[in-house]
C-alpha cells in the first residue's frame, strides 16, 4: 500500500519565478508569459517591486485576470530602494535598475531561501529580465537554471550584444562631453554608418543604434551596467524574445551563433489570446495598466469615420518638453487630421499649468487628449488609420498585429533601432527619428494618413498575417513555445 500511495501522489508542476524590470512595458510582456505558463499547467510567481505592485493593484485587476488559475499564480515583492516620490519615468528610469542592483541581491536571496512553496514545488527555474545578474549567484548556488527574457526586439538586442565590437571600431563614444545636445544631433557624423554590427552594416547609422549606447563616455555607469549585463545573457540556459521568425529571422540567426538556445515566441499578447481561445476561455480585455484607463475614448472613436483618426502615444516612460509638446500639437492640428493623443499626467517636463490654453481649446475641435487608454482596443478600432508612436517594443508589436501604419518618434533605449526597422526593413511606417519640428510632423502625418497610407498598409497587413501565422498551430512561435514549456517541465526532473 505504501508504494501504491507514492505512485498516486501527484507531483506539483514546475514552479517558475519571473522577474521583470518593474516598468510598464516589461511587466506587460512578462505577465503575458506568466499567463501562458499558467495556461500550460505550470506554477508561476512574478516578482515585482512593491511600488509597482501597489500601482497595479490601484488600476488593474490582476485578481480577476488570474483568479481562474487559483494558486498557480502568485505575486512576490521586493523593494526597489527608491523613495515613493521618485518620478520613475523619463531618463530617471535608469535609477530603478541601478538601485535594484544595490538593494536587490540580499532581498532576492532571502526570498529564495525562505520560499517554502506553499504546496508548490520550490522554484525550478528563474526567468529574468536582462539587467538583474545579482540573482545569478543565488540561483547557481541552489542549482536552479536561469533563462533571460529580454522584452526588447531582437534588432535592438543584437547591437547591445555587439557593443564591445562597436567600441573597438571607434563608432562609440559619439559625443564630445562639452557639446550641447542640439549641435550633437545636427552633426553629420550621426548619419555615418555603423559597420561593426554583423548583418546590419548597410542599415544602422549612428543615430539608429540603441540610444543607451550613444554615450559620451564609455565609463558611464549606466552604459557599463548594460554592457556587462547583456554579455551575461550567454551564460543563461536559454534566451526568450518576444518576436517571431518572419519578422526578425536574419537577426535571430545572428544571435543564435552566440546563444543557440533562443526561443522566439511572440507576439506574446496575441499568442496568449489565441491560446485562451484554443482552450475555450473567454478573454475580455484584461488590463495591467499602471494608470487608470480612460474608456470614454472608445465611444469617441465610435463617432469617427473609419481610418480617420491618428492615434498618438509615446508609451509609459517618455517625457516631453513643453516645446516638443507644442511642436507635436501644431503639427497634428495643421495636418488637418483628427487625433487621439495620450498625454500621461507625468509626461510633460515642468509645470503643466504653463501649457497654453490654445492646446485645450484647439484640441476640442481637432481631437481628444486623454491620460491613458486601453491601447490594444484603440489600435484595433476601425476609426484608427495610423499610429504615431515612440516605437517601444510592445507598442510596435501591438501595431504590427493590427496591421496599422506607424509614424515613429523614438525617444530612447531600443526605440531608435526599432523605428529604423519599421521604416527601412519592414516598410510599415515612417521614421521621424530625432527631429521634432511642426512642419515635418504635419508633412509626415499627412503622408502616413494620406498619400503613403496604401503602400504602408499593404506591407503592414502582410506582416500582420505573418504574425498570425507564427502563433497558430504549426507556426514558428507556437512550436518554440511548446519546446520552451517542455524545457521548463524538464527542470523538475
Ligand atoms: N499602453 C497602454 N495605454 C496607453 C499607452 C500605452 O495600455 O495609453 C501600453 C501599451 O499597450 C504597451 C505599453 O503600455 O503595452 C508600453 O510599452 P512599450 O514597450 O510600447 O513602451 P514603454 O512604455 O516601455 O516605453
Amino acid at each position: 500500500t505504501k508504494m501504491l500511495k507514492q505512485e498516486t501522489t501527484v507531483t506539483p508542476p514546475p514552479h517558475i519565478l519571473i522577474f521583470p524590470v518593474p516598468l510598464q512595458g516589461h511587466v506587460n510582456s512578462m505577465l503575458n508569459l506568466a499567463e501562458i505558463l499558467c495556461l500550460s499547467g505550470l506554477h508561476v510567481t512574478i516578482l515585482l517591486s512593491d511600488y509597482t505592485h501597489r500601482r497595479l493593484l490601484r488600476h488593474a485587476s490582476l485578481d480577476s485576470r488570474f483568479s481562474r488559475y487559483a494558486t498557480a499564480f502568485r505575486v512576490a515583492t521586493i523593494s526597489d530602494g527608491l523613495p515613493d516620490d521618485h518620478p520613475r519615468s523619463g531618463h530617471r528610469i535608469l535609477d530603478i535598475v541601478l538601485s535594484l542592483k544595490e538593494v536587490g541581491g540580499p532581498q532576492f536571496r532571502r526570498l529564495m531561501e525562505s520560499s517554502d512553496g506553499g504546496g508548490r514545488q520550490r522554484v525550478s527555474c528563474l526567468i529574468m529580465d536582462g539587467v538583474f545578474s545579482f540573482a545569478i549567484p543565488v540561483v547557481e548556488e541552489m542549482g536552479i537554471p536561469f533563462v533571460y527574457f529580454r522584452t526588447i526586439s531582437a534588432c535592438s538586442f543584437w547591437p547591445y550584444f555587439c557593443i564591445q565590437e562597436i567600441i573597438d571600431a571607434g563608432e562609440v563614444p559619439l559625443k564630445d562631453k562639452n557639446e550641447d545636445k542640439l549641435t550633437f544631433w545636427k552633426k553629420k557624423e550621426m548619419d555615418l554608418m555603423v559597420t561593426s554590427v554583423p548583418g546590419m552594416e548597410k542599415l544602422l547609422r549612428r543615430r539608429d543604434i540603441p540610444a543607451f549606447c550613444r554615450v559620451e563616455d564609455v565609463n558611464d555607469p549606466g552604459f557599463q551596467s548594460i554592457k556587462t549585463e547583456t554579455k551575461k545573457t550567454a551564460q543563461a540556459t536559454a534566451l526568450i524574445l518576444n518576436t517571431f521568425e518572419d519578422l526578425e529571422g536574419p537577426v535571430l540567426d545572428q544571435i543564435r551563433k552566440h546563444i543557440p538556445n533562443l526561443y522566439s515566441i511572440g507576439p506574446l499578447h496575441s499568442h496568449l489570446k489565441s491560446l485562451l481561445k484554443e482552450k475555450g476561455i473567454e478573454s475580455s480585455h484584461h488590463s495591467s495598466s499602471f494608470w487608470k484607463e480612460d474608456n470614454t475614448c472608445i465611444a469617441w472613436l465610435d463617432s469617427q469615420p473609419p481610418n480617420s483618426v491618428i492615434y498618438v502615444s509615446f508609451g509609459s516612460i517618455t517625457m516631453l518638453t513643453k516645446d516638443e509638446l507644442l511642436e507635436f500639437w501644431y503639427g497634428l492640428v495643421n495636418s488637418g487630421y483628427t487625433f487621439l493623443w495620450v498625454v500621461r499626467p507625468d509626461s510633460v517636463i515642468g509645470d503643466r499649468d504653463e501649457i497654453p490654453v490654445e492646446i485645450e481649446e484647439g484640441t476640442r475641435l481637432r481631437g481628444l487628449m486623454v491620460e491613458w487608454v486601453p491601447q490594444e482596443l484603440v489600435l484595433g478600432h476601425e476609426s484608427v488609420g495610423a499610429f504615431l508612436t515612440h516605437s517601444g517594443w510592445n507598442s510596435t508589436l501591438e501595431g504590427i498585429v493590427i496591421g496599422v501604419p506607424m509614424l515613429c518618434w523614438p525617444y530612447f533605449a531600443d526605440q531608435t533601432t526599432n523605428s529604423r526597422f519599421v521604416s527601412e526593413v519592414w516598410e510599415i511606417g515612417l521614421d521621424m527619428k530625432d527631429t521634432c519640428d511642426r512642419v515635418l510632423i504635419e508633412r509626415m502625418v499627412r503622408e502616413v494618413m494620406g498619400v503613403r497610407r496604401e503602400e504602408l498598409l499593404k506591407k503592414a497587413c502582410g506582416m500582420a498575417n505573418l504574425a498570425k501565422k507564427a502563433i497558430c498551430e504549426g507556426g514558428s512561435s507556437y512550436m518554440n513555445l511548446n519546446r520552451l514549456i517542455e524545457f521548463f517541465k524538464s527542470t523538475v526532473l
